[in-house]
């Protein structure tokens, strides 16, 4: 790979790993890598190292996803649909099974096994 030069500072930027890095607001990645200017800190990615970021961020915004659904009532039961994104990402298939766990007043951890 060919050098990569800050040009204010005229060094040339080192691989590294940045801390933190929010490549979209509130998506907060940690030990990113980059190539850092070991003069002031600035840094800038690689094509490749984007789309590392941009991976990494969109799988987190999947794990994130947050639905709002209505219960509706089935004979004695409440119904809750699980949105179809939710259900092909997790791979919930018919006849698979789920434990209902409540955590406190106003959650419950829904768990597929
Ligand atoms: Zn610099």
């Amino acid at each position: 790979m060919k050098k990569l030069m800050h040009l204010r500072c005229n060094v040339e930027m080192k691989k590294g790993l940045l801390t933190t890095y929010e490549h979209e607001p509130g998506i907060v990645l940690r030990d990113v890598e980059a190539y850092i200017c070991p003069k002031c800190k600035d840094y800038i990615f690689t094509e490749r190292q984007m789309e590392k970021i941009e991976k990494r961020t969109e799988a987190i915004k999947v794990h994130t996803f947050a639905f709002e659904r209505k219960f509706t009532i089935s004979g004695r039961s409440l119904v809750l649909n699980i949105p179809e994104d939710i259900r092909r990402h997790m791979k919930i298939a018919k006849g698979k099974k789920a434990r209902i766990v409540p955590l406190d007043d106003s959650k419950f951890m829904v768990e597929v096994f």
